[in-house]
């Protein structure tokens, strides 16, 4: 059972594209997501070698108190993105996936973060397409 389990955890680990995000790129999330408060921001995710190393803003995804998230049906996206996903913030303390972002994630990624207010370390999470919590280490470099 013991072995059987963790078997079973490697590969989950195996199929996880992206395992991290860097520092800078998660304060930098914070600030733009304080900046863009009370409103709410999402940016497309870049990942190199499983790290999270970028975020790409896009155009007029900064709109009223609307769930900015669903504008991103308009970008561009390249293949190589759906190994990643999307940023965006909540401007309330919850940052659970709504319904509309659930169904945002299974069409663009595995690796999907929300930061709610008031966008700190303690108040993000990352979620695969199906809503699951992922871990994802920090790299402070
Ligand atoms: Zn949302």
């Amino acid at each position: 059972m013991f072995f059987w389990k963790k078997k079973k955890n490697e590969i989950q680990e195996q199929k996880r594209a992206v395992w991290g995000i860097k520092k800078n790129v998660l304060n930098l999330i914070f600030e733009v997501a304080k900046e863009t408060h009370p409103n709410e921001f999402s940016a497309i995710l870049k990942a190199e070698e499983g790290v999270i190393n970028e975020i790409m803003l896009l155009p007029g995804t900064i709109q009223g108190d609307s769930h900015a998230i669903l504008f991103l049906n308009n970008a561009p996206f390249d293949i190589k993105l759906r190994n990643v996903g999307i940023v965006h913030s909540h401007p309330s303390y919850s940052n659970k996936p709504s319904l509309a972002d659930l169904q945002m994630f299974s069409h663009f990624g595995n690796t999907n973060i929300i930061v709610a207010y008031p966008y700190n370390e303690n108040t993000w999470k990352c979620y695969d397409l199906n809503g699951n919590v992922v871990k994802l280490e920090v790299i402070d470099e």
